[in-house]
């Protein structure tokens, strides 16, 4: 397939090499030449360049652009491919986006790949990022259904676990699970940062370990991912950041009041169901150091 590849970031960067290594000729596109330039050296795409006009013969092109680019992006696009091309995005969130892009783009597939890291660029860029990892696909009941069947294929030759979800669904799920987790990871180092002491302030800066390093990483990463997932998902995160508040205060609560059996079953529980939602190894102890 002649794929084309529009934003040549993290996840654009990580799409282009495992692509090529599974049999397809990848053209890559972004605003800057030094971009292209390393997409191309570190073997993510076949050729890049600047011009859109360069994808009018791919059959199917990626847009992994920010979200708030990737809606004006499709309809650059429109206006260069031909009919049959198919178009499919990575955005982190998808009713802002999917219902628009298909308008402009019957063969428009919305979809989002479960998996990136904490650094932003091609140059973080690396191959089987994907492999093992969720990868939701958000078609609309008026989606092309042959278009979401090759971008299907696409993801699977990724090793991706396929699923598909209404945008809807999908917003609201990776609120509790993506959004949530960075807005609670980046006001803890925040509520870290507040300690008035300056020397308890730095010996904790000094304690620091695997488990302030598992809780605080998402909150650490890219502020414009942050951003956009805040404003292009804000009734499903205020949601979710909501009932997480409750949760807060039912803990405040029973510490409180020396309620410790409160305290011990909402532990126990979160115990019990986090193998719902990620499954890991045993670690050793004083894992939560
Ligand atoms: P990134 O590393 O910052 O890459 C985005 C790239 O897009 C930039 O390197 C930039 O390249 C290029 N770009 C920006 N505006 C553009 C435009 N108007 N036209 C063409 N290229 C443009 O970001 P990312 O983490 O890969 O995120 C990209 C998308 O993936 C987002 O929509 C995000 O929601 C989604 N996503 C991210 C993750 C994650 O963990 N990071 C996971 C799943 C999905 P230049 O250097 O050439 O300007």
């Amino acid at each position: 397939m002649k794929i084309g590849i529009v934003g040549l970031g993290l996840i654009g960067g990580c799409l282009g090499l495992d692509l090529r290594r599974a049999g397809h000729w990848v053209y890559g596109v972004s605003r800057r030449q030094v971009t292209c330039a390393s997409a191309s050296a570190m073997g993510a795409v076949d050729a890049a360049g600047l011009d859109l006009a360069a994808l009018s013969t791919m059959d199917l092109v990626f847009v992994c652009t920010p979200i708030t680019a990737i809606e004006p992006m499709v309809a650059q696009l429109a206006k260069v491919l031909s009919p049959e091309a198919i178009i499919t995005d990575v955005g982190s969130v998808k009713a802002s986006i999917v219902a628009p892009a298909t308008q402009l783009w019957p063969r428009f597939v919305g979809g989002h790949p479960m998996a990136g890291k904490a650094e932003a660029g091609i140059e973080a860029a690396e191959a089987s990022v994907f492999l093992g990892r969720p990868y939701v696909l958000t078609p609309l009941p008026e989606t092309d259904a042959d278009a979401i069947s090759q971008v299907s294929q696409l993801v699977q030759q990724l090793g991706s676990h396929l699923y598909a979800a209404t945008p809807a669904n999908h917003d609201q799920a990776v609120a509790w699970i993506s959004h949530l987790p960075v807005m609670v990871s980046a006001s803890l180092i925040q509520g870290c940062l507040s300690e008035p002491d300056l020397t308890i302030k730095t010996l904790a800066q000094q304690l620091a370990s695997s488990g302030f390093c598992d809780t605080s990483r998402v909150g650490g990463g890219n502020p414009e991912l942050g951003l956009m997932m805040a404003q292009y998902n804000q009734s499903a995160i205020l949601r979710a950041l909501l009932a997480y508040r409750q949760q807060l205060d039912s803990c405040i609560q029973a510490i409180q009041l020396e309620d410790w059996p409160s305290l011990v079953e909402m532990l126990q529980q979160a115990h019990e169901q986090r193998p719902q939602y990620i499954d890991e190894p045993p670690r050793r102890a004083y894992s939560n150091a």
